[in-house]
């Protein structure tokens, strides 16, 4: 450890590197919920600070690139913990949602992860940010979350 490590570690009792990481974290997470991607990219319903994971969309492991697909800022998703982990073991509920997911972008209705059901486009609030150009939930389901 050296003389700032020291003193940062001394006096807040967190070591820099993992406080240095919970920074970066936050202000990723920050920067996803203004470009509005603060989407779970696996079940579609919103992030949180203390459930946001970074995940490789494709798995780099056991494959011929593996630094390239571990690099690729593209292969990177946003998602929940448990979504996340959920999809590193085989035929999980993960994957089933995920393709349910990717049903919710309709022409004329989106699903809201808030109370589970398909509703109109017009229920829910333009979002020009989002993918979907709306937002993520319904209008009474973010009437009644306090943002
Ligand atoms: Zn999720
Ligand atoms: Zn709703």
């Amino acid at each position: 450890m050296n003389r700032n490590q020291n003193y940062f570690y001394q006096s807040t009792g967190v070591h820099l590197s993992t406080a240095r990481q919970r920074l970066i974290k936050k202000i990723l997470f920050n920067l996803a919920q203004e470009a509005g991607r603060d989407e779970c990219f696996v079940c579609g319903d919103l992030l949180s600070l203390e459930d946001f994971t970074l995940e490789h969309k494709k798995p780099w492991l056991y494959e011929d690139n593996t630094l390239e697909l571990y690099m690729n800022v593209d292969n990177i998703g946003f998602s929940h913990h448990a979504c996340n982990s959920g999809r590193s073991r085989k035929d999980t509920p993960g994957r089933a949602s995920k393709a349910k997911s990717q049903e919710k972008y309709d022409e004329n209705h989106k699903f809201c992860p808030g109370c589970k059901e398909t509703k109109k486009l017009e229920d829910f609030s333009k979002h020009s940010a989002r993918a979907s150009g709306r937002e993520v939930r319904c209008r009474r389901c973010r009437s009644s979350i306090k943002r």
